[in-house]
C-alpha cells in the first residue's frame, strides 16, 4: 500500500519535547527548566518568558492560532479554553503573536461550573490552572486547526485540588520520598527520584455511526438501556485476537498515526472478547504522563471514529450479556537510574529489598482496599464488577506460585530458602523453539496481580480517569514504606529487623493473598471467611473516601485534606445520581416516544390481520395468540413505565448527597430493569420492520 507510516520520522512531532527545548532554549534557560522537571526548583518569571515565546514559535511553525491549558476537573474528562496568541490590533490595523510566561505558567479560566463540591462558594470561584512541566505540551491538530496544548493542575484560589492531576502530583512527591528513603537503606546512594511507572491498557467498542445516531440510549448515556441479546455473542471466542476487519483496521491506523505524532507511544492493538470490542495500550510512562496520555489516547479514539462514520463507545458496559471494556493499570515503581523495585530476579527469595517492598504494598493494600476499591468506582463501572467478565468487587492479590511459595516458607517456617524455577515449556514438537517459562501464570480474575516486575489493577473502568488509582497506590506504598523506614532508620541489628519486618507483614496480611479463580461463588465465600471488604457498588464505596483512617493517611502525607476528601465524596453522589437520572429519564423517552408507540401500531396491523384472516375463513389462532402475547407484554412495560416515572420524579425533588445517590441505586436502578425486561422481550415478537432503532446484532455485527 503506499500511505505507509515512517513511526520513526512522526514519532513526538508535535511535542515540545526535550530534543526541541534543548535545540530551541538558551543554554541556561534549558538548564534552569530541567531543573524545575527534575527537582521541582520554581522558575522565575523572566524564565518562563524566554520558555513561553520559544514555545509559541515553535506552535506557530506547527499551524497552532491558539493555545489552552489543559485540565482534568472532576468530571472525568478534560477541560480546556482556548486563547489566540494575538495581542491587541496595532495602530496599523495588524496584530503581534503574543504569550508570556504568565500565560504559560498560570490560567485563570472562568471555571466556576466544575464540581467543586462546596470547596468553592460561587462568590469566591476562582480556580487557577499552572503548568505541569513534568508532562510536554503539544499541538494538537484537529477541525479547530492547530492548538497548543498546555497539561495543567487545576486548583482554586486557596489552593485545593479541583481536578485530578494535582493530588497525583502530591502522591508522586510522597512515594518518591519515602522509596529514596527505603532504597537508601539498603545502601542505594545513587538514584535521585523513584517514580511510578504506569501503563494503561484501554478497552473500547466501535458501532457505525450512523446506528449509533439512531439509538438515544446511547447518544444521551453512552450505553445501550434497552436491547435483546443477538443470536450470536462472544461464546464462540472467535473475536477475541481475530483477524481485525478493515474498516476497523484503516481506524486503528489513523489512531496510532495520531497519537504517535503527539508522542504517545502506542504499542499494542488488538480485538477484545466482546464482538465490537478492542484494544489499545501505550507504553508504560511515568504516572502524570501516563494518566494525560490515556485522556489523549481516549480523545483520539473518539475524534478520529468521528471522522471515519464511526462512534467509539468508552462506557464500560455498552452492551448487556457481553463483555464490558475496562482499563488495565500496570503499576511499578522506577528510579530515575532505571531500576525497578519490583523486579524479583531469578531468585526473589533472595532478594530482600524485594520481598520486603512486596511485603509493604500486601499491607497497604490489605489495610486500604476499601479506597483502592473506591478508585475503580463509576456509575457505569458497578455493571461490570462481580459480574464475571470483570475482577470481583472484591480486592486480592495474585502472587503467582512462586511468590506465594517464598511467603509460605517465609510465614511458616521463618526462613525462605529456595525459589520454585520456572524451568522451560516443551510443546513436544521438535522444530519449534524451547521456550522459558515466566515464574508466574496469569491470573485473569484477579484484581491486583502481580505480572513478574509489576503490578496490574485491573478494576478500573474503561472511561475513568487513571489517576485516583495511581493516588491510592502511590499513597498507600508511600505510607507502609515510611513506617519499615521509621523503624528501619533506628535499629542496630538491619538484617534482623528487615527479616521480621517481612515475616511479620506477610503473617498478618495474607489473608489477602489470593492465587484461585476470582469469578467463583466460593471465592465470595471464603473472602467473607478472611474478613475481606466486599463492596459490590459505587454508592457504598464512596464511604471509604472520609473514614478517619484515611483522611489520616492522606493528610500526612500531603496528598488531600480533609475538606478535599468530603468535597470529593460529595461530588462522587451527585454525580452518581445525576448519572442515573439522565438514564432513567432516556429510558422514560424511548418507552414513552418509541418503544410503546411503534408496539401499539404493531398490534393494530396485528389485529387487521387477525381480522382479514377470520374474514377469509382462514385459521387465525397463531396471529390472535402472539396478539394477546404483544398486548400483556405491551400492559407490563407501561405500568414499569409509569412507575418509573413517579420515582424519578420523586428523587429529584429529593436534596443532592448520599441518600439521594443511595435512592437511585436502591429504587431506580430496578425499576429501570423492570421497564427494560418486557420491551427486549417485544424486541424478540415484533416485526423487525416495526421496531423503531437497530438492534444489538445490527450494532455489534456490522461495523
Ligand atoms: P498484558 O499482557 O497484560 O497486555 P503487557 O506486558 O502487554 O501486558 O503490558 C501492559 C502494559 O503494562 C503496557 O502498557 C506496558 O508498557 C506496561 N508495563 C510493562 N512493564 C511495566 C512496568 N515495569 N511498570 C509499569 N507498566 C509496565
Ligand atoms: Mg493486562
Amino acid at each position: 500500500m503506499s500511505d505507509t507510516i515512517n513511526v520513526a520520522k512522526i514519532f513526538g512531532e508535535d511535542v515540545f519535547n526535550d530534543t526541541v527545548m534543548m535545540e530551541r532554549l538558551p543554554k541556561k534557560i534549558y538548564k534552569d527548566l530541567r531543573q524545575t522537571i527534575e527537582t521541582g526548583k520554581e522558575l522565575d518569571l523572566a524564565t518562563a518568558d524566554v520558555i513561553a515565546h520559544e514555545m509559541k514559535e515553535w506552535a506557530i511553525e506547527k499551524g497552532a492560532t491558539h493555545y489552552t491549558h489543559w485540565f482534568q476537573p472532576l468530571t472525568g474528562v478534560t477541560a480546556e479554553k482556548h486563547d489566540s496568541f494575538i495581542s491587541a490590533p496595532l495602530e496599523n490595523g495588524k496584530v503581534l503573536m503574543s504569550f508570556s510566561g504568565k500565560e504559560l505558567i498560570k490560567g485563570e479560566p472562568d471555571a466556576s461550573s466544575f464540581p467543586s463540591g462546596g470547596l468553592r462558594a460561587t462568590f469566591e470561584a476562582r480556580g487557577y490552572t499552572a503548568w505541569d512541566c513534568t508532562s510536554p505540551a503539544f499541538v494538537r491538530h484537529d477541525a479547530a486547526g492547530a492548538t497548543l496544548c498546555i497539561p495543567t493542575a487545576f486548583c482554586s484560589y486557596t489552593g485545593e485540588a479541583l481536578d485530578q492531576k494535582t493530588p497525583l502530583l502530591r502522591s508522586m512527591q510522597a512515594i518518591n520520598k519515602e522509596a529514596l528513603r527505603l532504597i537508601r537503606l539498603f545502601g542505594n546512594t545513587t538514584a535521585k527520584s523513584v517514580t511510578p511507572s504506569v501503563g494503561i491498557e484501554q478497552e473500547y467498542f466501535l458501532v457505525d455511526a450512523k446506528k449509533f445516531r439512531e439509538r438515544k440510549d446511547l447518544i444521551y448515556t453512552g450505553r445501550t438501556l434497552f436491547g435483546a441479546m443477538a443470536p450470536k455473542g462472544q461464546e464462540m471466542d472467535d473475536h477475541y485476537f481475530g483477524t481485525i476487519r478493515q474498516r476497523v483496521a484503516a481506524y486503528m491506523k489513523s489512531v496510532n498515526e495520531e497519537l504517535w505524532k503527539v508522542g504517545v507511544s502506542s504499542k499494542t492493538q488488538h480485538n477484545e472478547v466482546a464482538p465490537a470490542q478492542h484494544e489499545i495500550a501505550p507504553i508504560y510512562a511515568k504516572a502524570n504522563v501516563a494518566v494525560d496520555h490515556n485522556q489523549i489516547i481516549m480523545q483520539t479514539l473518539k475524534r478520529v471514529a468521528h471522522n471515519q462514520g464511526l462512534k467509539c463507545l468508552l462506557h464500560e458496559k455498552p452492551f448487556a450479556g457481553v463483555n464490558g471494556s475496562g482499563k488495565h493499570d500496570n503499576w511499578s515503581l522506577t528510579t530515575d537510574d532505571g531500576k525497578n523495585l519490583l523486579e524479583p530476579g531469578q531468585t526473589p527469595h533472595e532478594n530482600i529489598q524485594f520481598l520486603l517492598v512486596l511485603a509493604c504494598i500486601l499491607k497497604a493494600v490489605d489495610e486500604h482496599a476499601d479506597i483502592l476499591r473506591e478508585s475503580a468506582a463509576d456509575p457505569g463501572n458497578d455493571h461490570r464488577l462481580g459480574a464475571d467478565e470483570a475482577p470481583p468487587a472484591i480486592i486480592s492479590v495474585f502472587l503467582g506460585e512462586q511468590l506465594e511459595d517464598v511467603v509460605e516458607q517465609l510465614v511458616y517456617t521463618g526462613e525462605a530458602t529456595t525459589s520454585k524455577s520456572s524451568g522451560t515449556l516443551e510443546t513436544g514438537v521438535k522444530t519449534l523453539p524451547h521456550l522459558a517459562k515466566d515464574a508466574t501464570d496469569r491470573n485473569r480474575t484477579s484484581p491486583f496481580a502481580f505480572t513478574g516486575n509489576k503490578f496490574e489493577f485491573r478494576m478500573v473502568g474503561s472511561r475513568d480517569s487513571v489517576a485516583s488509582p495511581n493516588v491510592v497506590l502511590n499513597t498507600i506504598a508511600a505510607e507502609a514504606f515510611a513506617e519499615v523506614c521509621d523503624i528501619l532508620e533506628k535499629t542496630d541489628d538491619f538484617d534482623m529487623e528487615v527479616h521480621d519486618l517481612i515475616k511479620k507483614y506477610f503473617t498478618e496480611h495474607q489473608r489477602i493473598i489470593f492465587n484461585g479463580n476470582g469469578y467463583t461463588d466460593e471465592w465470595v465465600e471464603e473472602a467473607k471467611r478472611r474478613g475481606l471488604p466486599n463492596i459490590k457498588s459505587m454508592v457504598e464505596a464512596i464511604d471509604a473516601l472520609t473514614t478517619e483512617k484515611t483522611v489520616a493517611m492522606y493528610e500526612r502525607f500531603g496528598v488531600f485534606t480533609r475538606a478535599e476528601l468530603e468535597s470529593r465524596a460529595e461530588i462522587k453522589y451527585e454525580n452518581y445520581a445525576k448519572a442515573l437520572n439522565i438514564e432513567a429519564r432516556t429510558m422514560i423517552d424511548m418507552a414513552s416516544k418509541q418503544f410503546i408507540p411503534s408496539i401499539i401500531k404493531y398490534t393494530k396491523t396485528l389485529a387487521d390481520t387477525v381480522i382479514a384472516v377470520q374474514a377469509a375463513g382462514a385459521n387465525s389462532e397463531v396471529q390472535v395468540e402472539l396478539l394477546n402475547d404483544v398486548s400483556a407484554l405491551l400492559k407490563e412495560a407501561e405500568e414499569a413505565l409509569k412507575a418509573l416515572i413517579t420515582s424519578t420524579n420523586k428523587a429529584c425533588a429529593m436534596d443532592e448527597g448520599k441518600e439521594q445517590a443511595f435512592y437511585y441505586h436502591d429504587v431506580i436502578l430496578p425499576a429501570m430493569e423492570n421497564l427494560r425486561t418486557p420491551i427486549d422481550k417485544l424486541e424478540m415478537m415484533v416485526d423487525k420492520e416495526a421496531w423503531p432503532m437497530p438492534s444489538y446484532g445490527d450494532l455489534m455485527f456490522e461495523v
